[in-house]
């Protein structure tokens, strides 16, 4: 399951860093209905760590997650062209949860393909890498809207 640790241009020091925050991040979480909290490190190339967390409404389509949080943040804050990795956890043991279709394309926007995603289990012990590409092949950016 661990793959290419740690991943491209991160240290050991910084993969541990990247992991303590996307862990820590889900206590940001508001979510009382799906009870299920997901936390979001973004790692900037200056090693800034930008949290956010799933934020749930009564309205529920009205809710957003955790990376989309992050992402939001990272951009308001002048962080949108600089990110080095990005990391999800949820709060399953067994499981490393993955972004959803909509976080994936969310991170197209602002990220290269070859972006390191890294999704751990709820404590850590567990993480799949995978680059944006991987996430999103044949995907649509950016650039497809340049080329008219
Ligand atoms: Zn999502």
């Amino acid at each position: 399951m661990q793959t290419n640790l740690p991943p491209p241009g991160l240290t050991e020091c910084d993969f541990q860093l990247l992991k303590d925050n996307a862990i820590k991040a889900r206590e940001l979480s508001y979510s009382p209905y799906s009870t299920f909290r997901v936390g979001c490190c973004i790692m900037t190339k200056a090693k800034a760590c930008i949290l956010g967390a799933n934020v749930e409404n009564a309205s529920y389509g009205a809710g957003i997650c955790a990376e989309r949080t992050a992402i939001v943040k990272a951009v308001t804050s002048g962080h949108a062209n600089d990110w080095l990795c990005l990391a999800i956890s949820g709060d399953a043991l067994e499981t490393c949860i993955s972004p959803c279709g909509i976080c994936r394309q969310a991170i197209r926007e602002f990220a290269s393909l070859e972006l390191p995603i890294v999704m751990f289990n709820g404590d850590g012990s567990k993480f799949i890498i995978k680059s944006l590409q991987e996430l999103l092949p044949l995907s649509f950016g950016p650039d497809d809207l340049r080329e008219n």
